[in-house]
């Protein structure tokens, strides 16, 4: 069975776009594939390093998100980056065959340059975040990597590492990892922008059914929906694009967006129907996520277990490479 590698990073509680951009896809991916997905802990701390007093909460926080949605550790391996010590050895590894303009011309490192203001990301560790993320998929040989377009540049270098790896240590070592672009389109947040936890305008998989409707009631639609009698644009609205994710009743949505452009309906109408089916998918999502979180042990034996399974895997690789590469290797 092929791999698929994925992993977010443990920064809080995951948001509507995580699920629809991700989670959705990788739950499914669980039925034909051999998935490990992994928090990765060692990549929060590259940029979050002055203050890592939340890291452990968040691991937790994404874990029950990822168990409420659907990840299934019976069916996936699922694990702390910083639980497999290996992740960090093959990073060291593939930093030999990395020349450092590669990484000085990263499009996405000079972009967080430019727009990461609170913190001090001018350090060498954070320079080499794509080094990590190859490290990542190739210590699994993992063929197949379920990422949102964002991460385009971080995954062709990783097929550039693992060329580069190749050349010098023996063809077909490591296999190039393929990008397996999630079809869902950018979820926007409560004011419009795209949902992100930095933005402060995120619809929570943890949300309560009460507060995830205050958000929606209050959220932004298409501006020039004044009054009630002003007609509007789907097309415009933030609403709507999350209706399309969520509504999945067709007859509904012509009638929604029809009453939108006409004035037939208000903005609240839209939202109320909206909300219904937000409720619908999220109830029982909910309702998991709060089982595992009175089961705090379970937690650490699924992340126990997680580890042990990936460090098998993890320990054959990395003997395999350290061979390859001329190292002494202790009888
Ligand atoms: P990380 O830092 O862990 O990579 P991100 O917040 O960048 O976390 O999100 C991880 C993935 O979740 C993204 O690559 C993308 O596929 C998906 N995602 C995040 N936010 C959204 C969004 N607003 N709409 C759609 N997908 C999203």
């Amino acid at each position: 069975m092929e791999r698929v590698f994925s992993g977010m990073r443990p920064t809080g509680k995951l948001h509507l776009g995580h699920l629809a951009g991700a989670l959705t896809n990788w739950v499914k991916l669980q039925d034909s594939y051999d998935c490990y997905y992994s928090i990765v802990d060692w990549h929060a701390m590259m940029s979050d390093y002055e203050d890592p007093s939340m890291m452990r909460q968040n691991c937790t926080e994404v874990l029950l998100d990822w168990l409420a949605s659907g990840i299934d550790p019976e069916k996936s391996c699922v694990f702390v980056q910083s639980h497999v010590h290996e992740h960090a050895e093959l990073a060291l590894a593939l930093a030999m065959v990395t020349p450092l303009g590669w990484l000085f011309r990263n499009p996405i490192y000079k972009e967080q340059l430019r727009n990461i203001e609170n913190r001090d990301i001018q350090n060498y560790a954070f320079l080499g975040y794509p080094v990590l993320m190859a490290a990542d998929i190739l210590l699994y040989k993992a063929t197949i990597v379920p990422v949102g377009e964002d991460q385009d540049a971080h995954l062709e270098l990783s097929r550039e590492i693992a060329r580069r790896f190749n050349h010098f240590f023996g063809e077909n070592r490591l296999p190039e990892p393929q990008m397996l672009l999630t079809p869902t389109p950018k979820v926007p947040g409560t004011d419009g922008r795209k949902m992100s936890k930095s933005y402060n305008n995120s619809l929570l998989i943890s949300e309560d059914s009460g507060s995830m409707w205050e958000k929606l009631r209050t959220m932004v639609t298409d501006p020039a929906r004044i009054k009630r009698t002003d007609p509007g644009e789907p097309d415009k609205c933030p609403v709507w694009d999350i209706q399309k994710v969520f509504n999945n009743d067709q007859q509904e949505l012509l009638e929604i967006a029809e009453g939108c452009r006409t004035a037939g309906i208000g903005c609240i109408d839209c939202k109320k129907k909206l909300n219904g089916h937000v409720d619908r998918v999220m109830a029982p999502i909910l309702e998991k996520r709060r089982k595992y979180e009175n089961s705090p042990e379970l937690l650490s034996d699924i992340l126990n277990e997680g580890a042990k399974r990936a460090r098998k895997v993890a320990r054959e690789t990395m003997l395999e490479l350290r061979e390859a590469m001329g190292l002494l290797i202790e009888s």
